[in-house]
């Protein structure tokens, strides 16, 4: 579902691999979790906290879709006040 690539916002990001809709969790690629994922300030995701997660089934520490997304783009998180913002929106 996702897989790691060069990113026009910083190093290596994750992208999905095939359009996924909205509310989907994130599989991360090789394991991860948060790791690899650049910020952006208007994001296509979001960490999913284990209060929610009780209610999946699904082990803490998970991401999920705020929209659809298509393939091949880049899975983004807003890691709260970050400066710069690299993402297509701020540079
Ligand atoms: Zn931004």
């Amino acid at each position: 579902m996702t897989r790691v690539g060069p990113s026009a916002i910083h190093g290596q990001g994750v992208f999905a691999t095939r359009d996924t809709p909205a509310h989907a969790f994130v599989r991360p690629p090789r394991g991860r979790v948060f790791r690899g994922y650049n910020h952006s300030c208007a994001p296509n995701a979001r960490i999913v906290f284990s209060a929610e997660l009780a209610a999946h089934s699904v082990r803490r520490g998970v991401v999920r879709l705020l929209r659809d997304v298509s393939a091949g783009e880049e899975i983004t998180l807003a890691y709260g006040p970050f400066r710069p913002c690299r993402c297509p929106r701020c540079v």
